[in-house]
């Protein structure tokens, strides 16, 4: 593998472009506009050079990495890849449409994913060119320090895409866990009706977000708090993650918490937006609540 090109340059694109980068690969990476493809690059470096300075990483393998990171504006480019990741916001129509262009100068025996929370493999297969290339490979956040990664084939996904994505997960210095294609798959099966339940708690008055974020870190030893975690996460990902959930299972225990739909609905998607269940405009973060 030589090539990797990440659609959608986000949390998650930017993160999984620097650690492909930095395993020594190239990398085409694209958003909606070139112009967000290249503000992505942008931060990496600086998040990088932040790294030089504590020691933590040479000026030269920071320039290495830097110059194996190319914001591209179309998808024709990728015609060059031997993986294509689709990063773009949690919304099936979206990925479909991304599968679909993207799938039209995908090359013959190179393998598409897609680092989705939650969507079902199987179905999103089908608007790519070959469900046998394609296959969910689902990173953690921030994807520079977490080291798991869900893979998870599609009912068509052939043994050698797994393969080769295993080993592809493997050059990244990561670790795999291998998941069925179901809603969530393992660790946001588990992890995100937590974060809803707390929603709901905070949506009946039970405690204060500060109460809710201290009892998780202190009587769980969580490192985070669920409504902060639910923060770092982003709260879009998060209520379409319960979304694909509840309707996969069609099981009401799985209904998105309204209060975390209203937060959506505001716009206060979380940290990245700047608030969501903290204000995070100062020095530390403030609770909204
Ligand atoms: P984000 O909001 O930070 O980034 C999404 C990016 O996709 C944005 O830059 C947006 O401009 C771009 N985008 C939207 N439509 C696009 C299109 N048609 N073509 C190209 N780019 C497009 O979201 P994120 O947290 O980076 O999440 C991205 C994906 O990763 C989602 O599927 C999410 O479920 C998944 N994911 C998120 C986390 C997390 O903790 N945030 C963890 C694992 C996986």
């Amino acid at each position: 593998m030589q090539t990797v090109a990440v659609i959608g340059a986000g949390q998650m694109g930017s993160g999984i472009a620097q650690v492909v980068a930095q395993a020594g690969l190239k990398v085409l990476l694209s958003d909606v506009s070139v112009e967000l493809a290249e503000n992505a690059k942008a931060k990496i470096a600086k998040g990088l050079l932040r790294l030089v300075q504590k020691d933590k990483i040479t000026e030269s393998a920071v320039a290495e990495a830097l110059s194996l990171i190319v914001p591209v504006g179309d998808y024709a480019p990728m015609a060059e890849a031997d993986l294509i990741i689709e990063a773009a916001t949690e919304r099936e129509e979206i990925k479909h449409r991304i599968f679909e262009a993207a799938g039209k100068v995908l090359a013959p025996g190179a393998i598409m994913a897609s680092n989705t929370s939650s969507i079902p493999i199987t179905r999103m297969a089908v608007s790519s060119p070959d469900p046998a290339r394609f296959i969910g490979v689902h990173f953690f956040n921030p994807v520079p320090v977490m080291k798991l990664v869900e893979v998870i084939p599609g009912l068509a996904t052939s043994r050698e895409t797994v393969a080769a994505v295993r080993g592809f997960v493997a050059r990244l210095g990561k670790e795999a866990v291998q998941s069925e294609d179901e809603a969530g798959f393992i660790v946001n099966r588990i992890l995100v009706p937590m974060l809803n339940e707390a929603c709901f708690v905070l949506g009946s008055g039970t405690a204060s977000v500060a109460d809710i974020d201290k009892g998780c870190r202190l009587g769980l030893n969580h490192p985070m708090g669920a409504l902060e975690l639910a923060d770092f996460i982003g709260l879009d990902t998060c209520l379409e993650i319960m979304r694909v959930i509840h309707a996969s299972t069609g099981d009401s225990k799985y209904r998105p918490a309204p209060l975390l739909a209203k937060y959506v609905e505001a716009g206060w998607l979380g940290r990245k937006s700047g608030k969501g269940f903290y204000d995070y405009s100062g020095e530390t973060p403030v609770p909204t609540r």
